[in-house]
Parts: structure tokens; sequence; C-alpha cells
């Protein structure tokens, strides 16, 4: 392959974060085309690779065969750019994997990188992903298993997840068990309306926090909400690595179901932690769309490498609109944004 063939993305681009790193990783090795990133995660604090960052590109180099398949450079801790020459047409190679991200750092973002990969491979495939489970700015546990697996399963693959131990910031040390089956058959995607609502449920995890804090987080949940205490849940962590404290809401619908996450931190007030995830809720009860927004720049890369389809979103972030560009880098004319809030995917392997 010449140096033509390599298809160089800005990391200053858009949103300028890990998203167009791993985003563009994924789809090297998915369709084993070469990648160079440059000025990687330049719009942040402490830009270059971080360890989730540098376990997702080693995970993604795994899942393509290893050194000997796919010629590489810069995959390295505070690299600011890195190159990858997967071998030609992206032969993906199903297996047991073991990522292990060695902090708190994310394991569903490592997780993000491999998994529309491994949804081509030829067989199934059984991750271990060690690190943190349930992170600020990153889709929780929760929400992968519960938001984002079943849309995985309207597009033909199957995602199934089994958390083992929490893992928090910034201890981490958490442990959960991926398991993904290919699409065979891919199906075209659609998602335009949320269909009827079922009973909202929230859980408010505690590890090493004192039970008055849920208490305080769910009344002020409930002051916006109105809920009855019957949809509420108090779950005690015991075997995390060091204290954290997290709260989910559920709100399923026939069609959707939507996670909304927001985290326990020293010297915020439990007050504010339940009404920063109350104000998400509301946003989402706001609105008829049944995408939300996080859920609507992750269902992209699979959409777009499987049979596409369309969705509808809530809001559609900067992010997205990132991501978006990214994967027309790679597939030109693949992800159509309209102002309604409808994203439209033409897939690799439309029917
Ligand atoms: P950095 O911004 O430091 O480069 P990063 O690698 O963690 O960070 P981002 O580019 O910010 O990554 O991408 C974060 C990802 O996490 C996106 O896929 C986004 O949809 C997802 N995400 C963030 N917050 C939530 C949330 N509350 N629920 C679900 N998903 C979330």
């Amino acid at each position: 392959m010449s140096d033509q063939d390599l298809i160089v993305i800005d990391g200053r681009e858009g949103e300028g974060g890990g998203q167009v790193l791993r985003t563009s990783v994924a789809l090297a090795v998915a369709l084993g085309r070469p990648v160079r990133i440059e000025h990687i995660r330049a719009n942040r604090k402490s830009p270059g690779l971080k360890r989730q960052h540098l376990t997702a590109v080693r995970a993604a180099l795994e899942v393509a065969g290893g050194d000997d398949a796919v010629g590489h450079s810069g995959v390295a801790l505070g690299s600011a750019a890195v190159e990858l020459w997967p071998a030609a047409g992206g032969r993906v190679h199903a297996g047991s994997y073991r990522f292990a991200v060695g902090s708190a750092g994310s394991t569903t973002l490592v997780l993000q990188t491999v998994l529309a990969p491994l949804l081509l491979a030829d067989g199934p495939s059984d991750l271990l992903l060690e690190g943190g489970t349930h992170n600020p700015l990153a889709p929780s546990f929760d929400f992968v298993a519960r938001s984002f697996a079943p849309q995985v399963a309207r597009m033909g693959g199957r995602l199934e997840l089994t958390l083992e131990r929490h893992g928090f910031a910034p201890a981490g040390g958490g442990r959960m068990r991926v398991r993904i089956e290919p699409a065979a058959a891919p199906v075209a995607f659609e998602l335009l309306q949320r269909g009827e609502a079922r009973r909202p449920r929230v859980e408010i995890a505690l590890a090493g926090v004192p039970g008055g804090v849920a208490a305080r987080e769910w009344a002020a949940l409930q002051r916006k909400t109105h809920w009855p205490d019957t949809c509420c849940n108090v779950r005690e962590v015991t075997d995390s690595a060091g204290p954290g404290n997290v709260v989910s809401v559920e709100l399923e619908s026939d069609h959707v179901t939507a996670v909304f996450t927001a985290f326990g931190a020293k010297g915020v007030r439990s007050e504010r932690i339940g009404g920063l995830v109350a104000r998400d809720v509301q946003r989402y009860l706001a609105s008829d769309a049944p995408v939300c927004e996080h859920l609507a720049d992750q269902l992209m890369l699979p959409m777009a490498l499987l049979a596409g389809g369309r969705y509808r979103t809530t809001r559609l972030t900067s992010h997205a609109r990132t991501n978006a560009q990214v994967i027309e880098r790679f597939l030109p004319g693949a992800v159509t944004v309209g102002d309604d809030g409808i994203v439209t995917v033409r897939g690799r392997r439309m029917p």
C-alpha cells in the first residue's frame, strides 16, 4: 500500500478529544485502512495518549492480529501521533482477550474501540476488561449494558455484559466480561419512536460512602420528578478497590432504554448530584425523540460498518458531529445529519 492511501486525521478537528482517536482506530482496523492520527486530544488539558487511549489502541492492534499483522508507530503513553498499517482488507480476529487499563481509565471506552471491528469478525469474542467501570464523562457499565447493547442487537449483532466488580475513579480495579457475537446477517436499524414508557428505575450505588448521601441524592431527584420511593434502590458496593458513588436512572420504553448518570465527588453536595441527573432526565422527557445525546454519537460507528439505518435524537452535540466527520473520512457519504435530529447512516453491508 502506498503513502497516498494513508488517511491522515487531525486530532484538533471538532471536539478534539479521545473520540477522534478511538473512532479512527476502530475504522482503520475494521476496514484495513492505514491511518495517521496527529495532534491527539489537542483540545484537552493534558493532550496525547492517556492510559485509557493507549489501552484502546493496543486492544485494537491485538484484535487486528498484533505486531505481525499491523505496522505501527507512536503507540506509547503521552504520544501526540499514532500511525497504524493494518493488513489490507481488515482481518479482525475473534478470540478471548484481556484488556487492562492499568488505572481507573474507562473500560467501556476501550470496548467502544474494539466492538465495531469485532462485530465484523468470523466468530464470537470474549473480553475481560479491567479498570474503571463507572467513570464520569464516559458510558457507565449500566449505560452500555442497558441502553447501548439492546440497540446493537437490533443491528443484528449481540453484546452481553457482566459486571464482576465496580471500578470507580481514582482507585479503578473494576472488572467486566463482555461477549460479542458478530452480526452475520446485519439488519437496517431504525429508531424513530420511544413507544410506551415503563416505570423509571433509579439505582444509587455507594461504595464506602455513608447511606445519608443516597438519601439526599434521591430526595433531590424526587423533588424534580415526583417519582415514588419504590422507584429507588440503594445498592451497597462492598468489593470495589476504592470509594465511589453513582446515581443511575433508567427510563425504559418499548423501543429504547435511556440511562442517565451522575457521580458523587468530594466537595460536591449530594443535592447537586441528584439535581444534575434530574436535569438530564427532565431534558430527555421534554422531548419525544428516543435517542439521548450520548447514544446518538455511539450508534453511528456500528451502523456505518453494518447495515446502516436511521434514528432520531434529542440533541446533536458537537461530539456527535465530530464523530460523523471522522467516519466520513473513511466512508465518504456515510452519515447525514438532519436539522430535525434525524441521523441517517449508510451502512457498508446494506442488504
Ligand atoms: P478526552 O475528552 O479526555 O479526550 P475521552 O477519551 O474520555 O476524553 P471523549 O472524546 O470525551 O473521550 O468521549 C467520551 C465518550 O463517552 C463518548 O462516546 C460519549 O458519548 C460518552 N459519554 C460521555 N458521558 C456519557 C454519559 N453520561 N453517558 C453515556 N455516555 C457518555
